[in-house]
């Protein structure tokens, strides 16, 4: 399926901001995907076969750079219901990335700019997200310390106090299942707001990229990473009820997580890909809110200048010095 403007022709794509369809060549807006279907494997509007697109539902065809969705991977096992839609740009984000990087030093000047803006790529990604049951009880030591003086006497008070945290829901574990996307990344992007989720529609799609999972909703990968996450949710939301101690350890923890069913939807991101040397840098940009993950290349050239400015500045401090002492002697 191709997304036409009806004006001219062009390519639609989905304007997170104005939440419709807008055509990049004339601005014409539209509420509703117009559907130009095509023949299996091959460019609804140039012909051209499609390449490598076997992981994809959309795609841009790299000769007539039409968007084309491929509406058989939305069927049988690829059904999707729900959505995350994109709801901001990318000049907005990366304006949250400037925000996020601006405290770190030595950067490549170039690393966040706005002629930058055109790579950042928007993604749809799957993510499996499973119910977790959680049931069980933590038990911690929580230690007091109190220490005052009387006279030339300092006196301590230790208080050892046993607290139980008994436990029982569910907990939402969101598991990225694409290949190409890192999951360390990705999971410090976390938490996405469910409230945020639609009902899925092919016209949040022309613009950006849309992976199909790698591996079954079934596979031990996800469904170890889906307990883990749990399992460090239920340890934090305990840890942090636990208040108002000196020092917290754990003394015992029993229970069960258990995967109750999954469901299948699409997050947004902004992956940004910058080539420093020969190493990729990458940085993933939530694409509801200004969270952001990732690393920045150091510029070699400028760590070094501000070590020879120091040093300098160190030379000139010691030669100060030195010309006082001399004055005085
Ligand atoms: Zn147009
Ligand atoms: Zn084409």
């Amino acid at each position: 399926m191709l997304s036409k403007c009806s004006n001219c022709g062009s390519s639609m794509e989905y304007d997170p901001e104005k939440k419709k369809l807008v055509c990049p060549n004339c601005k014409s807006e539209a509420e509703e995907i117009v559907v130009k279907d095509r023949t299996e494997n091959t460019c609804p509007e140039c012909g051209a076969p499609l390449e490598n697109a076997d992981k994809r539902v959309t795609y841009r065809c790299p000769y007539c750079h039409n968007w084309i969705i491929l509406e058989n991977k939305l069927e049988g096992p690829y059904s999707v219901k729900k959505i995350m839609p994109f709801t901001m740009g990318r000049k907005k984000a990366m304006g949250n990335m400037k925000t996020a990087f601006d405290n770190i030093p030595f950067m490549p000047n170039d690393f966040i700019s706005s002629e930058r803006e055109k790579d950042l790529k928007g993604v749809y990604v799957p993510f499996f997200v499973y119910d977790v049951e959680a049931k069980g009880e933590y038990k911690y030591t929580g230690e007091m310390l109190n220490s005052w003086d009387t006279g030339n006497t300092t006196y301590t008070k230790h208080d050892v106090y046993d607290i139980d945290r008994p436990y029982s829901g569910v907990v939402s574990a969101p598991i990225d299942a694409s290949d190409e996307i890192n999951d360390d990344i990705v999971d410090a992007l976390a938490p996405f707001d469910n409230g945020d989720m639609e009902e899925f529609d092919p016209k949040y799609l022309p613009g950006f990229e849309m992976h199909i999972f790698d591996k079954d909703p079934d596979s031990e990968e996800y469904k170890k990473r889906a307990i883990d996450w749990a399992d460090v949710t239920v340890q934090d939301a305990l840890e942090g009820s636990v208040t108002g101690f000196t020092g917290i350890g754990i003394s015992s923890k029993q229970g069960d997580l258990n995967i109750k069913e999954h469901a299948y939807t699409y997050r947004p991101l902004y992956v940004y890909d910058y080539k420093y040397g020969k190493k990729s840098y990458q940085v993933y940009l939530n694409g509801t809110n200004d969270r952001v993950s990732g690393i920045a290349p150091i510029d070699k050239k400028k760590l070094t200048a501000h070590y020879i400015f120091e040093i300098v500045c160190a030379i000139i401090g010691a030669v100060s010095s030195v010309q006082i002492f001399a004055l005085l002697i």
